[in-house]
């Protein structure tokens, strides 16, 4: 597929509204709920298989808003290839939210790893980890349509910040530190060149 996209890390190109999307300073369940969890998620099958093979751990921190029936925790796999596998699994939603969210807003994968001292994101699905950020055909971009449809998130008056500042640490995590060093290598002559371009539009007026 062609795009319109110059810059291309580990494989990916990058969509440069990244960069300029506002976004909240920092994610704040107490305020929001988790609602990005609401719809359910995409998981890689690499990710539905890890989840699978630790579910009586899962079981162990969920609450009585949760399904404890397995069966009940995913939707039928579908290609797609903007996952690693090629397959993706969607997770079901419970409740009124994905099967993962507790009545507290927090994901029972995350509550377990903080809990067993692993790595937080060890069992988190990759699109939840970077939401607003989404892979979507091949591009990292910002996923503006489920943002737009957050209560708290996408209102301007809580937009401080934008995507690139709140999610350095999930992008470091996506593309490792050499892939997010060219990625504020990339940023910062994005905006040389948006200033430069702002410049001769001024002077041509
Ligand atoms: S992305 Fe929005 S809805 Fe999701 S946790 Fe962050 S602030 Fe809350
Ligand atoms: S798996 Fe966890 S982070 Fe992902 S949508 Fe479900 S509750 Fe949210």
């Amino acid at each position: 597929m062609q795009h319109k996209f110059e810059k291309k890390i580990n494989d990916m190109f990058v969509d440069p509204i990244i960069f300029t999307q506002k976004f909240v300073k920092a994610c704040d369940i107490c305020i929001c709920s988790g609602e990005c969890c609401y719809y359910g998620v995409y998981t890689d099958k690499s990710d539905y298989e890890k989840i699978l093979s630790v579910k009586e751990r899962v079981i162990k921190y969920m609450d009585e808003s949760q399904t404890k029936d397995v069966a009940k925790w995913f939707e039928e796999p579908e290609e797609d290839d903007d996952f690693p596998s090629g397959i993706a699994i969607g997770t079901e939603v419970h409740n009124g939210k994905c099967v993962f969210l507790d009545k507290q807003g927090f994901c029972t994968l995350q509550k377990m790893a903080y809990a067993e001292g692993e790595f937080k994101w060890k069992y988190k699905p990759l699109y939840c980890i970077l939401f607003p950020l989404v892979i979507f055909e091949g591009v990292l971009t910002v996923d503006d349509e489920h943002l737009a449809s957050m209560h708290y998130c996408s209102k301007s008056q809580n937009q401080v910040s934008t995507v690139f500042e709140c999610c350095k640490e999930e992008l470091r995590y996506l593309l490792g530190e050499k892939g997010f060093e060219e990625l504020e290598e990339y940023r910062e002559e994005y905006f040389k060149n948006l200033l430069k371009t702002e410049i001769k539009v001024e002077v041509s007026k």
